[in-house]
C-alpha cells in the first residue's frame, strides 16, 4: 500500500506539473496590464437569420496577442482572468471597445449601403457580481452615442442562476434601458428552467455541442427540436451555435430554428475583415422552414 501511495505522490510532483504551474503563473502575470498594453483585439463572427438568409447580429469575441507568441484563446484566458479578478478590467475594456466599434460603423457603413446590427458581448459571472454591476455598464454603454438596443448582453446559465433574485431584478433593469439579453451556452448548465420565465430575455443560443452532430445524433436532434419549441413558446429568438455545414442549417431551418452563426458563415474575424465580410455577403434565403412566431 505504501508503494501504491508512494507512486501515487510521486505522480503528483510530475516535473510537468511544475512546468504547468509556471506557465499558469506566467500567464497571469502578462495578463496583468495587457488592457494597458492595448494586447486585446476584438473579433467578430455573423449571426444570420436562418430563413431569410439576413445578417441581424454580430458576437464580439475576445483575442489575446500575448508579446511575441501570438494569439492566445480565450478558453485559455478567460478561466484565468476571472480567478484574478482580471476580468473585470478585461470586460469594461470589451464592453466599451464593441461601442466604439459600433459607432465607427454607423458613421461608415450607410454610406456603403451596409447597415449597422446590433453586436453581443460576453459577460462573466464575477462582472454580473460586482458592486455597482449595472450603473458601471450603463455608464460605459452611455459613453457612446449608440441605441442601447444595439448592444446584446450574453449571459451563462451559471450567472443566472447563482442568485435568481437580484440577478432578476438587475436583468430587468438593464432590459428597462434598452440593452437585449441572451443565454449563451444554453443547456451545457444548470438544470432548472424556471429562470427562463422570470427573466426579460431576447435569445437563447443552443450550445455548439448539441448543433455539432445534428446530422446524424437523433438525441442530439430531438434536444435543439425542444429547445426551438420551448424558446418558441416563451417567445425567445432561439440562436444555433456552431454551424459549421449546410447540412446542419437545412435541419435547423426546417424545425423552425431562428438564428444560425458558425464557420459555415464566416469564422470570428477582426472589424475590417468583419465589415468586408458584410460589404460582399449576399444572402441565401431557405424554404420550408416553420414559420417564425412573432416576438
Ligand atoms: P462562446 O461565447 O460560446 O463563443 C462561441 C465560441 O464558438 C467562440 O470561441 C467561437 O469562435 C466558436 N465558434 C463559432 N462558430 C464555430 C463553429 O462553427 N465551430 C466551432 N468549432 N466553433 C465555433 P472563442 O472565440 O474561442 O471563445 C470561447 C469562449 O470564450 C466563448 O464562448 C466565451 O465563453 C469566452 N469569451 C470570448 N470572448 C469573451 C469576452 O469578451 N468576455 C468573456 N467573459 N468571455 C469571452
Ligand atoms: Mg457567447
Ligand atoms: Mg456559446
Ligand atoms: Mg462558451
Amino acid at each position: 500500500h505504501a508503494k501504491e501511495r508512494g507512486r501515487n505522490n510521486y505522480q503528483f510532483f510530475r516535473p510537468e506539473m511544475n512546468a504547468r504551474a509556471g506557465e499558469r503563473l506566467a500567464l497571469e502575470n502578462s495578463l496583468r496590464g495587457a488592457v494597458q498594453r492595448k494586447e486585446f483585439v476584438l473579433f467578430y463572427q455573423p449571426q444570420v437569420e436562418i430563413r431569410s438568409g439576413r445578417l441581424v447580429g454580430a458576437e464580439a469575441l475576445i483575442r489575446w496577442r500575448r508579446g511575441d507568441s501570438g494569439f492566445v484563446s480565450p478558453a485559455d484566458f478567460i478561466p484565468l482572468a476571472e480567478e484574478t479578478g482580471t476580468i473585470l478590467e478585461i470586460g469594461d475594456w470589451v464592453l466599451a471597445e464593441a461601442c466604439r466599434q459600433q459607432v465607427q460603423w454607423d458613421q461608415q457603413w450607410p454610406a456603403m449601403g451596409l447597415k449597422p446590427v446590433p453586436v453581443a458581448v460576453n459577460l462573466s459571472s464575477l462582472q454580473f457580481r460586482q458592486k455597482h454591476f449595472k450603473e458601471n455598464l450603463l455608464d460605459i454603454v452611455g459613453d457612446y452615442p449608440l441605441p442601447a438596443g444595439r448592444i446584446e448582453l450574453e449571459l451563462t446559465e451559471s450567472i443566472v442562476m447563482e442568485e435568481p433574485e437580484l440577478v432578476g431584478a438587475v436583468l430587468a433593469e438593464l432590459k428597462q434601458a434598452g440593452l437585449r439579453l441572451s443565454i449563451d451556452d444554453f443547456g451545457t448548465g444548470y438544470s432548472s428552467l424556471s429562470y427562463l420565465k422570470r427573466f426579460p430575455l431576447d435569445k437563447l443560443k443552443i450550445d455548439a455541442s448539441f448543433v455539432r452532430d445534428i446530422v446524424n445524433d437523433s438525441a442530439d436532434l430531438a434536444i435543439v427540436h425542444a429547445v426551438v419549441s420551448l424558446g418558441h413558446s416563451l417567445g425567445l429568438k432561439v440562436v444555433a451555435e456552431g454551424v459549421e455545414h449546410e447540412a446542419e442549417l437545412l435541419i435547423l431551418n426546417a424545425m423552425g430554428c431562428d438564428i444560425a452563426q458558425g464557420y459555415h458563415f464566416c469564422r470570428p474575424v477582426p472589424a475590417e475583415k468583419f465589415q468586408a465580410w458584410v460589404a460582399t455577403y449576399v444572402p441565401v434565403p431557405l424554404r420550408g422552414g416553420v414559420p417564425m412566431p412573432e416576438s
